[in-house]
């Protein structure tokens, strides 16, 4: 009886001590988490970071009742915070990741593409949430599930133990079985990792599920057998959602592993995807392309004394996951890096609002070069939003960038770049501040573009590279140096 009252007591006063604690440590300094149970240290949280490949929000049933069975992630949303708006960095894996593990845009980490003899691996002097936590003590271990998240990339830096997929790839861009793991043996592996964790330290622990990018791997039989929710043939649309539905499964295994284990209570769990794929919207079934379904990505954290049940309208990107997983593991964000912590909005409290960066480098991406017969106007696409409004800015093609307005039309059907100026170039100028631009061919095969830098409100005068507007001291913006580019892009009277 004794021993239950104390449970009792635990859980419904340990939240608010945590969250007081929290009040007062906005200086860094030792975690004060109130928590129990096995695992970590007695002080400091463990830290599981599942990612998924592929998965556009939408697939899980806590963001589209009509769109997946997602019971396990659906779980995680009812005991923590569920982001109806997270955008990712990119639309492909690798950078997508890296902004994940470094709380940094593409154009600040540095891994920009997929495949090129540069800007295709991450920079050995940039901090991850691996480096930044093994760095404070924890254990620090990945299973990672295809060859976009391996060590090729370089995400293997700070992880004790990196599990990945060997590839021969990828110059060609293409691979197969051998190129990925099912999500099956995904969490067999991590299920080792964690059976072998030290209990008397705290561990952060990246899982990397890929299944659903593509349909190389199929679940398991007895798995497709068992879904009631669907019959017969699959189109694409419900494969995608079936191996969704099969990560989910795995991913409730690997918890239910980590609650055996008693570290759970005392976890923080973020469940994030890299990206998201087309099926049709857009006309579009893959991804490298920036609209929604594929920047706008799920994300749920749930941990010790964090908020349950809540859901942020507001919008956060990918790279605030490593400042808020820092400031509930008790320590500080690293200097420069983008992201912001998300534990306000998480609290239910107002924070500054924030702009999104994601951008698609996919003429200079040996991987992206079949997309681009279909699509060539993605050559480069530098995407800015805020959570009204979005544009899409083609460099090359500037006259054919997209703007929408996000509030009255989140299906991206109707295009404002022409009409709706002033915004527009307030976009453009915040790139101008902001300077992504790639400007050199990651590699001497690619061919170099004669670029010009204008004023993002003017477009007529030329200037030096990244230098600002005589007239009007905006940024300049990078642009094709082409004739038909600056007449079509005058900008209309009275806006
Ligand atoms: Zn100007």
């Amino acid at each position: 009886m004794k021993l239950r009252q104390s449970r009792l007591f635990l859980l419904f006063f340990a939240p608010f001590l945590v969250l007081a604690c929290s009040d007062s440590a906005t200086e860094p300094g030792p975690a004060k988490s109130a928590r129990g149970g096995a695992g970590g240290d007695g002080a400091r949280p463990d830290v599981l970071l599942v990612s998924l490949e592929g998965v556009r929000a939408d697939a899980l049933s806590c963001y589209d009742p009509e769109g997946g069975v997602t019971p396990n992630m659906d779980a995680l949303a009812s005991e923590g915070t569920r982001f109806e708006l997270a955008i990712t960095s990119a639309a492909i894996g690798p950078p997508a990741h890296a902004s994940i593990l470094t709380g940094r845009f593409n154009h600040q980490h540095g891994l920009r593409v997929i495949a090129a003899e540069a800007a295709n691996r991450l920079p050995d002097d940039v901090p991850t949430l691996a480096t930044l936590l093994g760095a404070q003590g924890w254990a620090t271990h990945a299973v990672t599930s295809g060859f976009t998240a391996s060590k090729a990339y370089g995400f293997e830096r700070g992880f004790e133990t990196f599990d990945d997929v060997e590839s021969k790839l990828n110059i060609a861009g293409q691979w197969g079985k051998e190129d990925q793991r099912r999500a099956d043996e995904t969490t067999d592996l991590a299920l080792a990792r964690l059976e072998s964790l030290p209990a008397d330290q705290p561990a952060f622990l990246w899982v990397h599920y890929w299944d659903a990018f593509d349909r190389v791997l199929a679940p398991a039989r007895e798995f497709v057998r068992d879904r009631t929710w669907t019959t017969g043939q699959f189109d694409a649309e419900g494969y995608y959602r079936l191996e969704v539905s099969y990560i989910d499964q795995e991913l409730g295994r690997l918890l239910d592993g980590l609650k055996a284990t008693g570290r759970y209570d005392n976890t923080i769990v973020v469940v994030v995807s890299n990206f998201g794929l087309g099926l049709g919207n857009h006309d579009w079934e893959g991804h490298r392309v920036l609209y929604q379904e594929e920047i706008g990505v799920p994300l749920l954290i749930r941990g010790p004394g964090l908020p349950a049940g809540r859901k942020v309208a507001e919008l956060v990107r990918t790279v605030d996951i490593v400042p808020t997983v820092l400031h509930y593991a008790g320590l500080s964000a690293p200097e420069g890096i983008a992201g912001l912590s998300a534990h306000a909005m998480m609290e239910g409290q107002r924070d500054r609002t924030r702009i999104a960066f994601a951008e698609a480098i996919n003429v200079w991406d040996r991987n992206g070069r079949g997309m681009l017969r279909k699509r060539p106007q993605d050559e480069f696409v530098y995407c800015v939003m805020n959570e009204d409004w979005k544009l899409l800015y083609r460099p090359t093609l500037p006259y054919e960038s997209e703007l929408y307005h996000l509030d009255e039309d989140p299906r991206e059907k109707f295009d404002n770049f022409l009409r709706t100026s002033v915004q527009s170039v307030q976009f453009m100028e915040l790139l101008g501040d902001e300077q992504p631009w790639l400007v050199d061919p990651p590699g001497d095969e690619f061919r170099a573009y004669d670029w010009a830098w204008k004023c993002p409100d003017d477009r007529r005068e030329e200037y030096a590279p990244h230098s600002k507007c005589l007239k009007c001291g905006a940024a300049t913006v990078l642009m094709l140096h082409e004739e038909g580019a600056a007449v079509m892009y005058t900008p209309e009277e009275g806006q």
